[in-house]
């Protein structure tokens, strides 16, 4: 009875912090005002940044296109990560980060 209740737990507790496999925070929608909250796999989602590319210090990069769910606005995104996935540049379109 335990093992099935387990596994649920864990299916629905995610890690916070560094350990965590994704990269959360929201953006705005430019068309509606929705904020939506954006979560960004640093398995899938993230790829790794070559030398010479990107801004100094880059060590990962995201590109995302986002939905809400309020109209049909797409929302793009351009993310550099330095060490730690700490934001190093960011640019959007169609909207703006909520922080
Ligand atoms: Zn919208």
């Amino acid at each position: 009875m335990s093992g099935f209740l387990d596994k649920l737990k864990d299916f629905f507790t995610v890690p916070e912090g560094s350990s965590s496999k994704f990269v959360k925070f929201n953006v705005i929608c430019a068309r509606c005002g929705e904020e939506i909250p954006v979560r960004a796999s640093k398995t899938s989602d993230i790829s790794r940044v070559y030398e010479g590319e990107g801004p100094a210090g880059a060590e990962y990069f995201l590109r995302k296109e986002i939905l809400g769910n309020n109209c049909n606005n797409l929302i793009y995104i351009s993310i550099y990560f330095g060490p730690g996935y700490k934001v190093i540049s960011r640019e959007i379109t169609g909207g703006e980060f909520a922080d």
